[in-house]
This record gives C-alpha cells, structure tokens and sequence, in this order.
C-alpha cells in the first residue's frame, strides 16, 4: 500500500467500530467490570489495548495510536497532550542522572530550553551539535551519551540533517536517536527506517491540520517501545478523547494537503527568490538550502514552511509588511489550512553554530497561489515604501 492509502485505512478497518468510517468519541475515565476476575483479567493485560482505566486510552485514542505507528513504521505509539509533551516524555524516558545528551542545534527552541532547564537540573548534560555534522557526530558521543536528538529540518531555519549517518554514529556508541519528524510530518520522512528509534510529532500541525486542537506523538521501533511506554504511563499522559478524534479526522485528508502545501510553498518560495529585497529563501526543495541533497536522497515530498531573509530594512518596514497581509495570519504554529506568518530572530538560541539577524517565516495553506503571490507582492511595497 502506498502511503496516501495507508493514511485513509489506518487505524479503521472496523477494529474499534464495526460498521462505521469513523471511531466514535469515547469519554471515559471509570470503566467498571461486571466480576472481580474480570477486573483481575484486564489488570494483567493492561499494557494492551484492553478497557482498563481511562488514562490508559480507549478505542477513540487507540485508533489515531495505530494510525501513527502505522505511517511510521513503527512497534507502538504513545500520546501525549501537546508536541512538548512527547518531547519531553521521550527524553526523560532514555536518560537519567550523570547522562549526556546530543542536541542538534537548529531544534525547536522550547525543546532547547527543557535541556538547559529541566535536564540540567537533574544532572543531564547536553552538547549542541551542528545540525549538518553528518558522522562526525561520532566525535562528540561520550561513554554516557544515552540519547541523540535530531530534528530535519529545523523548524526555522530548515537544515536537512543526515539521519542515516548520526544514527549509525550513536548506535555505535550505545545511545538511542529520538527525531522530531514534525517538520517533515508522517508523510514525507519515514525516519525510522532511516535509523532513527523513536518519530516525535506535534500532531498539532501537520496532522491535526485545522488549527483547533493540540497533542503530540512519540513512535518507537520494538527495542525502545517498553522505555517509552513506561515514562508516558509514569508521567501521567494522556491525550483528550475530543482531540484525538480532531487529529484522526485531519490525518484522512493529510495527503492532498501535504501535496497541494508543498507545491503552492515552492511557488511562493520560487517568487520570493526572484525579488532584489530577498536575501536567503530556505526551503529544503530548493538548492540553497543547507542538506538539499540529502532532502533529495531521504524525502519524498515537500513541507508548507520556508523562510527569507531580507538584504536590508528596519523592523519597522517588516512590520508594515506583515501588518497589512490579506491572507497570511501573524502567528505560531503551521500545518493548518490557512496560510502564516511569522517573524523571528534564531540567533539567540544557537550555540554551536551562528545564525545571524532576523528571518521570516511563511507557512503556505490552501488558498490559491495566486492571491497568496499577490498579497506578497503589496506586502513588500509596504516594505519598500518604509524600509
Ligand atoms: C510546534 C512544534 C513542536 C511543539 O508542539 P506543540 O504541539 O505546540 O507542543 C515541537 N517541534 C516542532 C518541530 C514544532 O514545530
């Protein structure tokens, strides 16, 4: 099966709700069991997919958790109410006191902030790494390197990052690589065939896909699954019912609009090459960008995020371009079907690697690409008219 087929079978097939497309909406937190050896029953199955108690999950959380470990390829799936949450949750699941961690450079920047607080505070120690290092990680693993982080490509600033190569790398050297395949979404990037144990997502972008809800996902291969199942059920998780039914109804439409994201931001990003206020457009379909080769050789299509910087101009001026946008919103997030904007400087988070001044950050949605391409168009005269 292709992957758009997989994406509209997976998780369904009557499993959880004979008869019907979708799986109902279970709201439970008591389940009560007619006899005491039935209770006894589901207490020993209880790491399955069993009625047990609500926070382990019912057949509306189960659904969207196969669906997931489907697409990636993966031993199970954990939930988690928030793409933070599963970051946090997959770390803390693979490390503990005196452990050293390897984080990429260019990684979502509150997941940088858990290192630097929460880690740092339990005695884990993180070295950042350039995210182009490729094999050469090899000379930062450590005796108690337990986890190598990666994310490709980076949220802001889109280096493509050579998985095959810093897994092989951390494997060697006895530590899990736990990648933030958010960016990428379950559609473009299998990562853990490429190496990777555990694919981390905020479902909240890509495959939610409508803006209105929040929750991530962790999928580990076999050997990591026990690890992160524990610290999902040890801290508590557990992903609202409503949610997971949002995230299952965007993932049945995420091929169309992956396809129809990626080619309207590559016309958008194409365009914006073409304007003498452009400096750098980083898109990882277009050569300039850091890793395009290696984009070439793992993924196989395009994400709706990309980035600019301009040659020069005032905060002022990208102000009143971004102001007076018909159609892209100003604001965080990206993945859903409405297009975005959002203005932010990386170089205050970067310590391996230097990234300067300010960039821009389009999200493309699904408006036509012509209006889009216009109201870029009257943004950048507002631009100029102030610069
Ligand atoms: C948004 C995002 C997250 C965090 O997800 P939330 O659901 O907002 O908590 C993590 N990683 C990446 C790459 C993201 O874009």
């Amino acid at each position: 099966m292709k992957k758009p087929t997989r994406i509209v079978h997976s998780g369904r097939g009557g499993k959880y709700a004979p008869g019907m497309i979708n799986v109902p909406v279970y709201h439970a937190s008591t389940i009560v069991f007619p006899t005491v050896a039935e209770l006894r029953q589901a207490v020993a199955r209880r790491n399955e997919q069993v009625l047990y108690y609500g926070r382990r999950g019912t057949p509306t959380q189960w659904a969207l958790a196969d669906a997931m470990t489907e697409l990636e390829g993966g031993a199970g799936c954990v939930l988690y109410g928030s793409g933070l949450a599963a970051i946090a949750a997959a770390i803390l699941a693979f490390v503990k006191t005196g452990d050293h961690l390897l984080m990429t450079d260019s990684v979502y920047e509150p997941a940088r902030l858990f290192c630097d607080s929460v880690l740092k505070e339990l005695g884990v120690e993180t070295t950042y790494y350039d995210p182009l290092i490729g094999g050469e990680i090899a000379g930062l693993m450590r005796p108690n390197t337990t986890v190598v982080f990666t994310e490709s490509p980076g949220s802001l600033t889109f280096e493509i990052q050579d998985i095959p190569a810093i897994a092989a790398a951390a494997h060697a050297g006895g530590a899990v690589v736990l990648n933030d395949n958010t960016c990428a979404s379950p559609l473009n990037l299998r990562v853990l065939d490429l190496g990777a144990d555990v694919a981390i997502h905020s479902l909240t972008k890509y495959v939610v896909g409508h803006s209105d809800a929040m929750l991530g996902a962790a999928v580990a291969n076999q050997a990591s699954l026990a690890r992160l199942r524990r610290s999902g059920y040890l801290y508590g998780h557990a992903a609202s019912p409503d949610d997971c039914y949002l995230a299952l109804r965007g993932l049945r439409t995420l091929a169309p609009r992956m396809k129809q994201y990626g080619e309207t931001a590559l016309r958008l990003a194409t365009w914006l090459k073409g304007r003498p206020e452009v400096d750098r457009v980083l898109h990882p379909a277009l050569p300039d960008c850091p890793g395009h080769d290696i984009w070439r050789r793992d993924f196989t299509g395009a994400s709706s995020i990309f980035s600019i910087t301009l040659k020069q101009g005032s905060d002022a001026a990208v102000s009143a371009m971004l102001d007076g946008y018909e159609h892209f919103g100003i604001g965080f997030s990206y993945g859903g079907f409405e297009s975005l904007v959002l203005p932010s400087s990386p170089s205050g988070a970067r310590t391996a690697t230097t990234w300067a001044g300010p960039l821009i950050r389009f999200h493309a949605g699904l408006e036509d690409a012509d209006d889009l391409i216009a109201d870029l168009e009257a943004g950048l005269e507002r631009f100029n008219a102030v610069l």
